[in-house]
């Protein structure tokens, strides 16, 4: 269509000199002002009807637990009962969510889930592979950041800003959303008796957890961090937010077998002697070891569900170095078919990676660092050359390694 000045935007009336931009149509025309206006009026339909789908959750749409722990498998290695456990919570958790409104006196309550393992054993993995499966809104937080009001760093209620920001500040989704809150037991106090001098690090934002963890409506500030007096608080309830904490707790190994050798060689159960797997003293951890490493007791109760996970010994590194479904082997495959090279790798250099990663105590964050370096070479050139085919074999894993300095990485 010819531009001539007398064309008007169909919408609001005003003419080509009166606007920006003019948009031809077939029939018609368009400002760049309508065209804002109208983008922002079908983002918030979307939004409404996002928001009506997630109304409309359903029982039978619900994956079952078993089904839960399926997915899990396809991303977690090992760590089976904190899958199960995890599979069942969060199936309650969406149960109770549906809950039809009482007659009975019965109302099912929250379950939040606190993992307890080493770093580097699929804490973070585990809650974020279930928040994946059951798309909706997820943040990951790390409780060393906050404090109490009036102290440097967030306040408690910043959790909350990261979950609106996962789903584009749409309130109501946050509040069906997940929340997994790392090193919660940085914020332990020190010792189980609770200190006449206050204690900045701990027991105060213990206190202000709470109130997140149990439900209630908080003021939330839209851009994290501090609260601003001039702020606009964003107004969250958090009675359905599924709640998952972990943590290393180092050290709570010797209280968990101090309070098992105080039951002499074994622990009874209907009379039958059960002998105590020293190697995995995380399995027998209870609510009372929490409490003796300085987690408050209401904390505690707002926590019903204490799972662990394993150590991963050279076994499991190596399962997850190739079996995941996107294991780091895997990722490499891809990488260097978008160049249209075939990687092979010979199963020596997998038990290489492991045993390095174990050398320099590097864990399963390792894996990825050291195989990083093997590729790093081929990487950087193969891209500009013909060759079409890269097997790695052990010699040429080795070599590679020794030109990185895997010393730096070393974990203490
Ligand atoms: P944590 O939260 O326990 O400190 P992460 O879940 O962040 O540990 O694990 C770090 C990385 O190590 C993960 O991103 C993943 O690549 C790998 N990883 C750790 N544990 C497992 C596991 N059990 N199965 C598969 N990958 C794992």
């Amino acid at each position: 269509m010819a531009r001539r000045s007398e064309d008007r935007c169909s919408f609001c009336g005003r003419s080509r000199n009166e606007v920006n931009l003019l948009i031809s149509g077939e029939n018609a025309f368009i400002c760049d002002e309508c065209a804002a206006q109208a983008n922002k009026i079908v983002e918030e339909a979307f939004r409404s009807l996002e928001t009506r789908q997630a109304d409309n959750l359903n029982l039978d749409d619900l994956p079952k637990p078993k089904d839960i722990k399926k997915f899990l498998d396809g991303y977690v290695i090992g760590q089976d009962d904190a899958k199960r456990n995890l599979s069942v919570a969060v199936y309650n958790h969406y149960k109770r969510i549906l809950q039809p409104r009482s007659k009975d006196d019965v109302e099912i309550e929250k379950s939040n889930i606190i993992m307890v393992g080493r770093t580097g054993t699929g804490k973070t993995l585990l809650a974020k592979t279930i928040a994946r499966m059951l798309n909706v809104p997820f943040a990951i937080v790390d409780a060393t950041v906050l404090t109490e009001a009036g102290y440097v760093g967030e306040d408690i209620e910043s959790i909350l800003t990261r979950l609106l920001q996962a789903c584009d500040y749409n309130v109501k989704q946050a509040e069906r959303g997940i929340v997994f809150i790392d090193e919660i037991d940085k914020i332990a106090r020190k010792g189980d008796n609770p200190s006449i001098t206050r204690d900045v690090s701990g027991e105060g934002v213990q206190q202000g957890l709470l109130k997140l963890l149990e439900g209630s409506k908080v003021g939330v500030p839209p851009q994290g961090g501090r609260k601003h007096p001039e702020q606009k608080l964003i107004e969250v309830d958090t009675t359905n937010i599924l709640f998952i904490c972990g943590g290393a707790f180092d050290g709570i190994e010797q209280k968990i077998a101090a309070r098992l050798n105080t039951r002499s060689v074994g622990f009874a159960t209907d009379d039958k002697q059960v002998q105590v797997d020293r190697n995995n003293l995380l399995q027998y951890i209870t609510p009372a070891d929490l409490k003796k490493f300085g987690l408050i007791p209401e904390i505690i109760g707002r926590l019903p569900i204490l799972t662990y996970l394993q150590p991963l010994d050279a076994e499991a590194l190596k399962r997850i170095l190739t079996e995941p479904k996107n294991a780091i082997t895997k990722q490499y495959v891809k990488l260097f078919k978008m160049d249209g090279i075939d990687l092979t790798i010979d199963p020596e250099v997998y038990q290489l990676i492991v045993d390095k990663a174990i050398e320099f105590k590097l864990g399963a964050r390792g894996l990825r660092a050291i195989t990083e370096s093997i590729m790093m070479d081929a990487m950087f050139n193969m891209p500009s050359e013909a060759e079409k085919k890269l097997h790695i074999t052990l010699e040429y894993a080795q070599k590679e390694l020794a030109k990185a300095n895997l010393e730096r990485m070393r974990v203490a």
